[in-house]
């Protein structure tokens, strides 16, 4: 199963400064001889993949780059200042395409790994360059040349770090669409009746977490049952997850140890991963039944435990904070391979 994160940017590198046509003014010098200066170099745009980064959350708000231009040359053959070049940092892994030219340009594997994705335009020639014995004074210079421009697309293959598990009608669907500031691609998923549901969720840090609601989990999804199998086959690679319970149902802590049960009988570490406790719709139910719901699954589980409403998401931010430091925990993980 592979989650594709994508986006759309376009680069323009500056533009060269023109060449200038001055001529010396000097004291006592009755024709002084040619001076323009050359024009500044436009800057150029890089990429450079960062750690720091795991989506490309930031590319979904900002999509146009653009470098400095360079500066007209100056009288007295002064060359004019380049435009400063600009760096733009991207997750390690991700792909660059040139739309226009329709081919891949770039793989950014290694952390610091740097390319220059539009060079900046060249600086035109001044005056003072075109002086020969033919010509004392001339009079021509350069325009400076334009920067480069590119229209890219950014792809990277995304791990989901956090799984969203619980029945179905738990409100998965519903909590991932609450707390998510995107949605990546899902590429070449066999099924077609049943995907998962991703969101990419923003932390405090600034760059996004990878959400996946894993649908299809029900009593005997470890044997093949629904699609659950697949999905749980999904979970393995998550690192955290998050355990959804519909608080509304008629028996919430039958319906947790049913999900219990199947990660149990799937084997491979599942029942082991660390889990956080939701209990949901928590706007649907009295505040005598929450506290009685939560003492409850105290007695049965370790894990922290919360009562939200993915609906009016009252609780979620407590909730979030209890992943990321959670997250936080787990840190020495990798979190972008390809699955
Ligand atoms: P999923 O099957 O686990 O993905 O569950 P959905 O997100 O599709 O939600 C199932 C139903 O529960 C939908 O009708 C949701 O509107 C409802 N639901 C989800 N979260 C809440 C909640 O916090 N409060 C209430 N009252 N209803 C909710
Ligand atoms: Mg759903």
């Amino acid at each position: 199963m592979q989650f594709i994160d994508q986006a759309e940017i376009e680069v323009q590198a500056g533009n060269g400064g023109d060449g200038v046509v001055a001529f010396r003014r000097e004291k006592y010098v009755p024709a002084g001889g040619p001076s323009g200066g050359n024009g500044g170099r436009g800057g150029s745009i890089f990429l450079k993949a960062s750690e720091r980064l795991q989506t490309l959350l930031d590319f979904k708000y900002a999509r146009y780059f653009k470098a400095d231009n360079g500066k007209r040359g100056g009288s007295n053959n002064c060359t004019g200042a380049s435009g400063k070049d600009l760096e733009i940092e991207v997750p390690c892994g991700t792909i660059v395409y040139d739309l226009d030219r329709e081919e891949t340009i770039a793989d950014l594997v290694q952390p610091s790994q740097i390319i220059c994705i539009a060079k900046g335009g060249k600086g035109g020639l001044g005056n003072k360059c075109f002086l020969s014995n033919q010509n004392r004074a001339p009079e021509q210079a350069l325009p400076g040349l334009d920067g480069e421009q590119y229209r890219l697309r950014l792809e990277l293959k995304l791990l989901a770090e956090v799984g969203i598990i619980g029945l179905p009608n738990a409100g998965k669907s519903t909590l991932i669409s609450s707390l998510s500031s995107a949605r990546p691609k899902i590429a070449n998923y066999p099924f077609t009746t049943l995907i998962p549901n991703l969101g990419v969720v923003r932390k405090p840090s600034g760059d996004g977490t990878v959400f996946a609601d894993i649908p299809g989990l029900i009593a005997g999804a470890h044997a093949g049952i629904g699609l659950g199998h697949e999905f749980l086959r999904h979970i393995e690679r998550t690192r955290l997850l998050v355990h959804l319970v519909d608080s509304t149902a008629d028996n919430p802590l039958a319906d947790y140890r049913i999900i219990q049960a199947e990660l149990a009988a799937y084997g491979k570490g599942l029942s082991d991963r660390q889990q956080i406790i939701a209990l949901n719709k928590l706007d649907a139910i009295d505040a005598e039944l929450q506290d009685f719901l939560t003492a409850e699954f105290a007695t049965i589980t370790d894990s922290p435990i919360f009562a939200v409403s993915a609906v009016t998401r009252s609780g979620l931010d407590l909730l979030l904070q209890s992943i990321w430091q959670h997250l936080d925990e787990l840190q020495e993980k990798p979190t972008a391979i390809a699955i």
